[in-house]
């Protein structure tokens, strides 16, 4: 595209996603610091969150990241064409049976999450002769995957599956992290450390974002972020992600005026009304419905009736006459509105509203790597 199709493209955009990758490799540098002397992975699944792994993960690359963390193969084999030979990539959910092979091919770590997974590794392993290397996760009380506490003894019992492996951590996944006052995180490492006593000198690996954040006993010896590197749901991290999106249509209306579908909303006085082009197919969730607000100009517009797929009604009632007209951007997340007040609004988490982040928009990679290593 020339210079002159990617400003019109821009131009006829519905709205402008602006992804700053400096501020994505700063906030790399900080967990690496919290989390020092843990090495920091890059868990980069479902694109890098909704934000582009092809730009993601090769600035994490940058930064000094070597592990890098997806949920699906799919999404492994994808890295591996973006990232080249080098850095771990490992693949969360493990491997389909039947998917062993092609998990070969690409050089991928799977998280090994029960028996079968590890013996279809290990088989794999000793028709290829040589260990294979893999993650075993470990169900501390989450419920979701990995070896049950038990399963631990059965695995022990299989010296030839074993043998087949090189098991490069024992890791398992915080359900409460987020919740320092929970109990639960604690129970979670206690029950890891007594299933780590059978493989010894095996290094752990623990904590997600909000792990990092409760101390080294929630690390182990390598942790995995995402959505802190993403700029949302931490304290110590800057944003990375900023959205606009353009009006429409602007139109000045009486009182007693029924607003959008099933007509929820119908004005109680004149008012000046604004539908702006992004909906809940560009993941501003249908329940900010009547909830929640845009920003111009540092003034908040509320959303107003139900929002639709594509469009979305704001009052702009507060602002001077004439300040929006179709092609004006308004701020949606940006310095008046984080990702985690969008998501409150919606009733969700941040995880939700950055990963349901549109297609629609004109993506803008900005921000400086200098000073990155
Ligand atoms: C998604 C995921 C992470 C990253 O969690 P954040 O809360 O985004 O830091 C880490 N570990 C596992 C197992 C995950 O599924």
């Amino acid at each position: 595209m020339s210079c002159r199709d990617s400003d019109a493209a821009r131009a006829a955009a519905n709205g402008i996603l602006n992804i700053d990758l400096g501020a994505l490799a700063r906030n790399y540098a900080r967990m690496v610091r919290i989390a020092a002397p843990a090495g920091v992975a890059g868990v980069v699944k479902a694109n890098a969150y909704g934000l582009g792994i092809e730009h993601v993960a090769p600035v994490l690359r940058r930064a000094g990241c070597d592990h890098f963390f997806v949920a699906m193969l799919t999404e492994a084999l994808d890295l591996r064409r973006v990232l080249g030979d080098d850095p771990a990539i490992v693949v969360l959910n493990g491997l389909a049976p039947g998917a062993e092979r092609l998990a070969l091919g690409a050089g991928v770590v799977p998280v090994l999450n029960c028996l079968d997974q590890a013996i279809a590794w290990a088989e794999l392993a000793g028709s290829e002769g040589r260990r294979l290397p893999a993650i075993v996760q470990v169900d501390t009380g989450m419920t979701r995957l990995g070896f049950a506490f038990d399963e631990a003894a059965e695995l022990r019992s299989r010296p030839q599956v074993l043998e087949s492996l090189d098991i490069r951590h024992l890791m398992t996944h915080l359900a409460s992290a987020d919740d320092p006052h929970s109990l639960q995180s604690r129970q979670q490492i206690e029950m890891l450390k007594q299933f780590a006593t059978g493989f010894p000198g095996v290094p752990l690996c623990i904590g997600n974002s909000h792990g990092i954040g409760l101390g080294p006993d929630y690390h182990g010896a390598l942790v995995r972020p995402g959505i802190a590197l993403y700029g949302a749901s931490a304290p110590q991290v800057e944003p990375v992600v900023s959205l606009s999106v353009r009006v429409v249509q602007n139109r000045s209306v009486p009182a007693g005026v029924k607003v959008g579908y099933n007509a929820t909303f119908v004005t109680q006085r004149p008012m000046t009304l604004a539908t702006i082009a992004a909906g809940y197919a560009d993941g501003l969730p249908r329940s900010l419905s009547g909830r929640g607000a845009v920003y111009l100009d540092g003034r908040r517009l509320p959303i107003v009736g139900r929002v639709s797929m594509d469009s979305t009604i704001i009052d702009v009632s507060d602002l001077p006459e004439g300040r929006t007209s179709p092609g004006t951007l308004v701020q949606v997340i940006g310095p008046d509105q984080t990702i985690d007040a969008v998501a409150r609004d919606a009733g969700t988490i941040s995880y939700e509203v950055l990963t349901s982040l549109g297609s629609r928009y004109w993506r803008d990679y900005v921000g400086s790597l200098d000073g990155v290593p």
